[in-house]
């Protein structure tokens, strides 16, 4: 994975240069566009996410969002000022992925770019491991394995694209409930280990020499297959 590009669109100067200082700091590469023409001719530059600021002196953020949605789904978050402004970006699905309401700290907002270029790359993503033995099409919730397509249920295939998106990465129990439900709730233990026995029994070809989920004794389970070469 290369070196992610962001475009920072945002008159406020102080605000643009802090953003851009702490995504640099992060590893991302950043151009800041202050105005929303300057922002639609950057789009074409090829960026991975755009930071929009919902206020420019020239344009709309919503208006820039829209000229960006007529050809690209680039992930956008949109910044915004007040609470009416959180309540239109929410209300009239203008297109943004996420937003983040001013003040906000620039941690959080980079939080929130990984979070997201996260989730896109799930969606988009067919990862192929083990010299193509398995392959999850996250686009099509769809898992091939020896070519075959198999069925998996939703919960089964969040927890195997939740592991999968990591290779190696340890996952504790808590974390996997947390990933199909959204919050903890008891007993999550033995809910999790039934998913996975289940997901063993249809991926692995020998549930008992597992090949793709290891379970880390004490903590929860983590990915082992090797992530094939595009
Ligand atoms: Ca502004």
């Amino acid at each position: 994975m290369g070196e992610k590009k962001i475009l920072v669109v945002e008159d406020e100067e102080k605000i643009s240069d802090l953003v851009k200082a702490y995504l640099e700091k992060e590893g991302f590469s950043v151009k800041v566009a202050n105005t929303g023409q300057n922002a639609i001719s950057s789009v074409k530059e090829g960026f991975d996410l755009i930071i929009l600021d919902l206020m420019l002196p020239d344009m709309d953020g919503e208006d820039i969002c829209e000229t960006i949605r007529e050809d690209s789904d680039i992930p956008i978050i949109m910044l915004t000022a007040k609470s009416e402004e959180e309540d239109r970006v929410k209300g009239l699905g203008i297109g943004a992925d996420d937003y983040v309401v001013k003040p906000f700290s620039p941690r959080e907002l980079v939080a929130r770019v990984k979070a997201l270029l996260r989730r896109v790359q799930g969606k988009k993503e067919k990862s192929s491991f083990n010299r193509g033995n398995l392959v999850i099409d996250s686009s099509r919730y769809e898992v091939v394995k020896h070519g075959e397509a198999i069925v998996l249920t939703s919960t089964e295939f969040k927890l195997l694209q939740c592991l999968a998106n990591s290779p190696g990465q340890v996952f504790s129990r808590l974390q996997l409930v947390n990933v199909i439900l959204g919050y903890d709730f008891e007993g999550y233990d033995r809910t999790i280990d039934a998913h996975i026995k289940n997901i063993r029994h249809k991926i692995e070809d020998d549930p008992k020499e597992s090949q793709y989920i290891k379970t880390v004794y004490g903590v929860g389970y983590r990915f082992i297959g090797q992530p094939d070469e595009d």
